[in-house]
């Protein structure tokens, strides 16, 4: 069973989704897209909550 992000459900204008099989590859792959596409350095907390909240089962 894979996981699902939608940027989108961050709050991000944007249609990139990150996929993989567990929070901790997602978190990865969304700190780097965060970095890359929306010039975030650091993921703070309140994101990281964002975005556990957000992640779904595929
Ligand atoms: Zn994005």
């Amino acid at each position: 069973m894979s996981k699902i992000l939608l940027c989108r459900d961050v709050g991000f204008d944007c249609d990139a989704i990150c996929r993989g099989n567990t929070d901790e590859e997602i978190l990865s792959q969304a700190a780097q897209h965060a970095q890359q596409e929306h010039g975030i350095q650091d993921l703070t907390d309140e994101i990281v909550n964002k975005v556990r909240g957000a992640i779904r089962e595929e």
